[in-house]
């Protein structure tokens, strides 16, 4: 006699443990969702030095975990100067004198909603992965193929490069910008917006000691130290951010170029000579006391990309998150945000799944894209023209500096002040009526009152 084999319990593969994996992995922990995360490195690593975040990154934290919260608190580091706690920048010149020869003085922008914190990524990486049960991640897992069937249960077979097959409930593709799950998801109905465009920029990266960097950028126009508290040095064809990290013991550099031919070099980052970083500022006038900074720096260009538009976020039972979904230049410092907030929004939904059903997962994943998606890729495009605010080449602003400051005081409020927990509430209620099952007795009524209806029309 055969036997029906039950279907497997509900269980995530998440894929890649970036800021975007680990968050959802915390995130689901959380909900009590079973997951596996699946890395390709050998281990948690991060990438880059310093990462800004906003009120809406931190209330998302805040609403994923409340300890994630309170350890990156433990971590953060805001300005130095006292009363600059709500200040995100200093806007000040790259060109040579930061301004002040012709009278500039340093121009902050922020907001009363906004605290300034910053924090080294490893710092940030420890305090992640310290929320979340080693058994739970697999190391050297890159995926190659997932296949999903079109109907049926909700089953996905993953493929390794290792040749090791696996299977799970759905597939969260936390990759990256230029990961293998987009692929999976936009490849065959929109093949042109699977890969990410070049933005136009590359940047430089340095993390100097704090006191070699107030020794070298000195004094501001006020007297108070330029590294102590974040700064926007900006210009025509460059721009570049300077901010504490590491409880103010090192100075962050992002040195951004603007760059008109595309991006040809096979990879993302490219090596140069020293001499040809140098240049890149060398070139444009920019203060020497930035060049210096430089000093710190690897002569490795990073380039920009970022996925401007991206049609859907998921593809049956396969669902992109982070970057792999909204890559962005980082001059709105968001990027990681919106990590953080899809995280929030995924884990909640993924909570409300009460078995390993197509149609139940479908739900969360459209009402994840219906609310995330256009906040997201709102935040990619306006942070396209922020890049241009900086270059002094925002099409109305230009050069009036006057006016770059007033956009800067305006332009992140959207994105802070953002209601998180609304769109929490709003996801539950979305997927509940998606996902509503008409009762039995409901159904008898309908079917006894349209033959009623019909006996009614034929007497
Ligand atoms: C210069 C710069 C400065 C920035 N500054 C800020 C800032 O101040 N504030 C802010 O909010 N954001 C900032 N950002 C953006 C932010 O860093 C990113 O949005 C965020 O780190 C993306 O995280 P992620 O997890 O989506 O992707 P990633 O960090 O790219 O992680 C993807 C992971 O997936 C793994 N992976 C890839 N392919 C596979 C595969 N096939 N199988 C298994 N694993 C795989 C990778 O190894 C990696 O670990 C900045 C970005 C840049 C470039």
């Amino acid at each position: 006699m055969g036997s029906i084999s039950p279907s497997p319990p509900l269980h995530i593969a998440i894929v890649g443990a970036g800021i975007g994996g680990l968050a959802l992995a915390i995130g689901l922990l959380r909900q009590g969702v079973p997951y596996t995360l699946y890395e390709a490195a050998g281990a948690y690593s991060a990438v880059g030095a310093g990462v800004g975040l906003g009120p809406n990154a931190l209330a998302a934290m805040d609403a994923i975990d409340a300890r994630f919260r309170a350890l990156y608190n433990q971590i953060s580091t805001g300005n130095v100067t006292p009363g600059k706690d709500h200040v995100m920048m200093d806007a000040m010149l790259l060109e040579d004198g930061f301004g002040e020869k012709r009278g500039w003085k340093p121009a902050p922008y922020g907001a009363p909603c906004y605290d300034r914190t910053s924090a080294h990524r490893v710092d940030l990486l420890n305090v992640m992965t310290s929320l979340i049960p080693i058994s739970t991640v697999k190391f050297n897992k890159r995926v190659k193929t997932v296949d999903q069937k079109a109907e049926g249960g909700a089953k996905v077979t993953i493929t390794f490069e290792d040749g090791e097959v696996v299977e799970a409930s759905a597939v969260i593709g936390c990759d990256g910008a230029k990961g293998a799950t987009r692929q999976m998801v936009l490849g065959e109905k929109y093949p042109d917006q699977v890969r990410a465009t070049y933005s136009g920029k590359y940047v430089y990266r340095s993390i100097v000691p704090m006191e070699d960097a107030v020794k070298i950028l000195g004094k501001d126009a006020l007297g108070d130290e330029i590294a102590g508290d974040a700064k926007m040095f900006i210009g025509k064809g460059a721009n570049v951010t300077t901010f504490p990290i590491s409880k103010g013991t090192q100075c962050n550099m992002v040195a951004f170029k603007l760059d008109d031919k595309p991006w040809t070099y096979p990879e993302w980052t490219q090596p140069v000579t020293r001499e040809e970083m140098v240049n890149d500022f060398e070139e444009l006038g920019v203060d020497k006391r930035l060049i210096k900074m430089l000093d710190w720096a690897k002569p490795l260009r990073w380039s920009i990309h970022h996925h401007l538009t991206t049609p859907v976020y998921y593809n049956g039972l396969i669902c992109l998150l982070g970057d792999s979904a909204h890559a962005t230049t980082p001059h709105q410092a968001a990027g990681a945000g919106q990590c953080l907030e899809d995280a929030l929004i995924l884990s909640r939904l993924l909570g409300l799944v009460s078995a390993p059903d197509r149609d139940q997962l479908e739900a969360a994943f459209k009402v994840y894209d219906e609310i995330r998606r256009p906040r997201a890729q709102k935040v990619v495009q306006t942070s396209k023209q922020a890049g241009l605010v900086y270059t002094l080449s925002a099409p109305g602003i230009g050069d009036d500096l006057d006016a770059i400051v007033k956009d800067l005081n305006h332009r992140f409020l959207w994105i802070w002040e953002h209601d998180l927990m609304a769109d929490v509430d709003r996801a539950e209620k979305e997927f509940k009526a998606l996902t509503r099952k008409e009762p039995e007795t409901m159904n008898m009524k309908r079917v006894s009152a349209s033959v009623v209806e019909k006996t009614a029309l034929t007497a």
